[in-house]
């Protein structure tokens, strides 16, 4: 047995390449256990755009991370070279009274945060792609856009592998347990033991996490991929032209997309924000079907009518939800010496990436950090005994 570390992270995904960047750049001796290989995409951290923003709908709580993600985002980028952000501007679009209008308006408000509120005229004038009903309106965040997820975890790899992380990939851990002082995490070639551990498992939670209490459901999403129809082909839809958007239709549907980032090949990116079947990593059904792009095709031609131009191509990713859709970051409850957690991400988490990672590392090697986030407590979701 052995070598001992300082902590082990499982899961270098999003947060956990994150928190092993943190970690090591603390001074701290980190072991990263990864399932597949670097940057993979069979979790929740591929796709090449996430949207991010900061007139946050689900809660003004977000905000205040979200201001230090934007720092993070530019020493990632300053750091490694890599592009990590296209900041577009963004669109949150639906009738006054929806979520995703009136919410981004009260943090926009709360946190004096810039925007612009468009009516449905305003916003064809200013986006001629968008076709909004007479009675939409939108906030417009000119700080909104886009995260590259690739981009960003293969620099904080990058990063930690720098600073004298060990990251062994293809290494899945089979189990974990307090051992000691600290921790022996058992993996399927070897065992290491460790003073602290952050587990940031993406869809695995429900079974690295089962003493958690939190009742997770993975949920299968998809993207598609489609060449607009427009006259003058994808230039409407390049990020000089094009925002990104959140779409909430009278129903409480919500669609998003993007601009197209990748040249004319590649086309333009959208999905539907939840929806999904219920699944697991084990059994998601990995194929598009004819059906679901029909689906997405007859829903965006109301949208942006140009857009469903020609079906270029589609990919799975999963969801790990709580019951609230609020994130879980914590020391675990049971174990709060030793072990950090950061999971239940609720399809909303890849902006915040750089920002868990700092908290992981707060917790983990402080206990405590000066990030406000009470509202990921854990024990909030437990089941309460009969
Ligand atoms: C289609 C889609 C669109 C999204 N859009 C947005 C968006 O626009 N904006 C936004 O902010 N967020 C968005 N999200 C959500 C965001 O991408 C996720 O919240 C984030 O990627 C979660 O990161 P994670 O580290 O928790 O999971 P992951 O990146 O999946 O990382 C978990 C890692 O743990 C590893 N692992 C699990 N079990 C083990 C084990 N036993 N041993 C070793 N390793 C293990 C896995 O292999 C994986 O690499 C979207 C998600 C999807 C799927």
């Amino acid at each position: 047995m052995s070598p001992t570390y300082d902590v082990i992270v499982i899961g270098l995904g999003g947060m956990g390449s994150a928190a092993a960047h943190h970690l090591s750049a603390r001074g701290a001796r980190v072991l990263g256990l990864e399932r597949f290989g670097p940057v993979h995409d069979r979790g929740s951290s591929h796709g090449g755009s996430r949207i991010t923003r900061q007139s946050y709908f689900e809660d003004p709580a977000y905000v205040p991370l979200l201001l230090r993600a934007y720092e993070l985002y530019e020493e990632v980028e300053r750091a490694t070279g890599r592009e990590i952000t296209t900041l577009c501007g963004g669109v949150m679009i639906g009738r006054p009274d929806s979520r995703t209008v009136s919410g981004s308006l009260r943090s926009a408000e709360q946190w004096d945060l810039a925007h612009e509120v468009l009516d449905a005229r305003e916003l064809r004038r200013r986006f001629p792609t968008l076709n909004p009903q007479d009675d939409e309106v939108a906030l417009f965040e000119a700080k909104a856009g886009l995260v590259r997820p690739e981009n960003m975890v293969a620099a904080h790899l990058q990063l930690a592998g720098r600073q004298g992380a060990d990251l062994h990939f293809d290494e899945p851990v089979v189990r974990w347990e307090p051992y000691r002082d600290g921790v022996r995490v058992h993996t399927a070639v070897n065992t290491y033991t460790a003073g602290r551990l952050v587990i940031c498992p993406g869809a695995w939670a429900p079974r690295l996490l089962t003493g958690l209490g939190v009742p997770f459901t993975i949920e299968r999403q998809v993207m598609y991929w489609f060449q607009p129809s427009s006259p003058d082909g994808v230039e409407p839809f390049r990020p000089e032209n094009h925002p990104v958007y959140i779409w909430e239709d009278a129903e409480g549907v919500q669609v998003y997309g993007f601009p197209a980032i990748d040249g004319p090949e590649l086309g333009a990116k959208v999905a539907f924000f939840r929806k999904g079947e219920i699944t697991t990593p084990e059994t998601i059904d990995r194929t598009v079907h004819d059906h679901e792009v029909a689906a997405m095709a007859e829903h965006m031609s109301r949208c942006i009518p140009e857009l469903p131009g020609t079906f270029l191509k589609a990919a799975t990713c999963m969801y790990s939800n709580t019951p609230d859709e609020h994130f879980v970051i914590s020391r675990h409850p049971a174990h709060p010496e030793s072990v950090t957690v950061a999971c239940g991400f609720s399809g909303h988490g890849f902006k915040f990436v750089p920002v868990v990672g700092e908290i992981v590392a707060d917790l983990a090697l402080t206990g405590t950090t000066a990030h406000p986030i009470g509202l990921f407590d854990p024990r909030r979701l437990a089941a309460t005994p009969a």
